[in-house]
């Protein structure tokens, strides 16, 4: 079986355990493995306090955060092991929560919150899964190693014997020293030699997420030595797991894993000229087609393509669903989301004017304010289609001043423009359920990344399954899914932002709005090309059929078969000529 180790995991839309598209991923890939009866078990934090839930003051923009406390006793059961990990020399009492994920077919994915906060623990470690990403270095080490170490500790102590350890991002690579400890049958960290580490290598296979340096987690000498100890620390160091210095956690994760990949083709490049000295791969990411899909558009898929829910590349015949349809059920869900920027903001959007959205973490490489490079020729454009109106969301993390200053300038940009034809609102807290609404109900999905900085990308893919082509960056999985007036537009790429501002605006203003407006039944086409070429190869059901061939069981012994009794034909003479 295959453990899969992730530091967040959007589980339900109820449990605040994750922040963005990392745990939606995870999320998204469990409910796939359960649709597809795959022995797998997961492994997480509880995040007794959440992430945050974003406050905007409506006239300045300005972020502030909330804590997003749940009770995990009153939705999951406790499980009876309580394993340990000595962190600065402390012991430090872990146990683990159950939750099982249902699948289609009725299989159940079981997924374990792990929790510090114990009696027996010292008042300072029973905070350590409080907050997803809050605290600082120390806090954050402490986390990885409750993670990782716990996790491989707690499994083991649950009886699985997982064949394959995954670990989705870095954060979980700490799971490594447990897999090699258990090689080493009791023999000290320090004896493991490169024999024992081929041995963990076998077992462990790392996914990779970022392309940006900050996004690796390093941590300083002192700390790893404090925190995790002489023995680990020392046996990390002396297999080549620290950078400058630096315990670094994808070093660590490279160093252990048989296989490596990166989240789309363009980002298995990225990744491969980052870590020359290793073989790295590529799988594209997915979504869940069951989750991601409208109300109504369910509906046609469910009367049309009956098995799409188990099956999904039975997607690929939506190009023979009539269009009329597709624009029914689009206008249903576009209507859900005018109620929802009604009842959110006070701002009337109207059915038939197009509307953009952009809706992702505000970190600035995603620019969400390039769509404002020239407001004014907006303007312009908005006045001549007869209006339009974009919806934007997104959170910055609390620390992260720069994104917030994103976002002040959109909600700038939106009060200023409200006496124009063009309609913006930004909405407070984007999460699951508003990132559902939003990629189903606008009529373009707008990414602006600086390239290459974009690994995949998932909410474009939500907006496909919708029939919502994107107008992008040719980055990250836009590179696969692009086919240009088919499943939707690209952003020329350019060092110069004007110039990708320009092209953004041309594509609006001379392809985009004239389909929309004038030629409905080329537009219509496309909302089913999206569905049909995209919808049904960016969904995390083939995404884990590609892990399952290239990653967990490349070499899955065949079964048994009875051998042939007659001799078999000498296929070369056979040919008739
Ligand atoms: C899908 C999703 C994301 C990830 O989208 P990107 O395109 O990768 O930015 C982030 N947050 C939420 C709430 C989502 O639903």
């Amino acid at each position: 079986m295959v453990a899969y180790f992730s530091m967040e995991i959007a589980v339900a839309p109820e449990f605040p355990t994750y922040s963005g598209g990392l745990g939606v991923l995870a999320g998204d890939t469990l409910r796939s493995a359960a649709d597809m009866g795959l022995p797998l078990a997961a492994v997480t934090l509880v995040d007794r306090k959440g992430y945050f839930r974003q406050c905007l003051d409506p006239i300045t923009g300005m972020q502030t955060e909330e804590p997003q406390p749940w009770n995990p006793d009153s939705i999951l059961t406790p499980e009876e092991p309580v394993v340990t990990v000595t962190l600065e020399g402390r012991p430090v009492a872990v146990r683990g929560w159950r939750y099982d994920l249902e699948g289609v077919t009725g299989h159940r994915i079981p997924i374990y919150f792990l929790d510090t906060d114990l009696e027996q623990n010292d008042p300072k470690d029973r905070t350590l899964t409080d907050f997803l990403y809050g605290g600082d270095a120390d806090y954050r080490l402490r986390q990885e190693a409750i993670l990782g170490i716990g996790g491989a500790r707690l499994l083991r102590a649950l009886e699985y014997e997982p064949t394959v350890y995954h670990m989705n991002e870095g954060h979980a690579a700490l799971l490594t020293v447990p897999v090699l400890e258990q090689e080493l049958h009791g023999a000290g960290l320090q004896t493991a030699t490169e024999r024992d580490l081929e041995a963990v290598r076998r077992r462990c296979v790392f996914t990779t997420h970022t392309p940006v340096p900050a996004g690796h987690d390093r941590f300083s000498g002192e700390q790893a030595y404090r925190i995790l100890g002489t023995e680990r620390a020392g046996m990390l160091e002396r297999f080549g797991c620290f950078h400058d210095g630096l315990l670094n956690m994808t070093y660590v994760a490279l160093r252990f894993s048989r296989f490596v990949n990166g989240v789309a083709m363009q980002h298995g490049k990225v990744s491969r000229q980052m870590f020359p000295e290793y073989t790295i791969d590529a799988i594209t990411n997915g979504v869940h087609a069951g989750t991601w899909t409208a109300r109504s558009v369910q509906a046609i898929f469910d009367k049309h393509l009956p098995r799409w829910r188990q099956d999904n590349v039975t997607l690929r015949y939506a190009i023979d669903i009539p269009e009329n349809e597709i624009v029914e059920a689009h206008a249903a869900s576009k209507q859900v989301l005018i109620d929802t920027v009604k009842a959110a903001s006070g701002v009337e959007m109207k059915p038939e004017v197009f509307t953009l959205g952009f809706a992702r973490r505000a970190a600035t490489y995603k620019r969400a304010d390039l769509l404002f490079t020239d407001p004014e020729r907006l303007v312009k454009i908005a006045e001549k289609f007869g209006g339009l109106q974009v919806v934007y969301a997104g959170k910055a993390h609390p620390a992260d001043e720069p994104g917030k200053a994103k976002i002040r300038r959109v909600i700038e940009l939106a009060r200023d423009l409200r006496e124009t034809p063009l309609q913006v609102v930004y909405l407070e807290n984007y999460e699951w359920k508003l990132g559902a609404i939003l990629t189903g109900g606008v009529d373009l999905w707008l990414n602006t990344p600086r390239r290459p900085y974009e690994a995949s990308g998932t909410s474009g893919m939500k907006a496909a399954l919708n029939g919502v082509p994107s107008l992008s960056i040719l980055d990250g999985w836009w590179i696969e899914g692009w086919i240009e007036g088919v499943t939707g537009w690209a952003i020329e790429d350019n060092d110069d932002e004007a110039v990708e501002a320009m092209s953004l605006y041309d594509h609006l203003e001379k392809l985009i709005l004239p389909l929309y407006t004038k030629d409905t039944g080329q537009w219509r086409r496309i909302m089913r090309s999206t569905i049909a070429l995209n919808g049904s190869f960016f969904n995390t059901q083939r995404m884990l059929e590609q892990y399952v061939l290239n990653a967990y069981f490349p070499e899955r012994p065949a079964e048994k078969i009875p051998e042939s009794k007659s001799p078999q034909p000498d296929l070369e003479n056979s040919v008739a000529h």
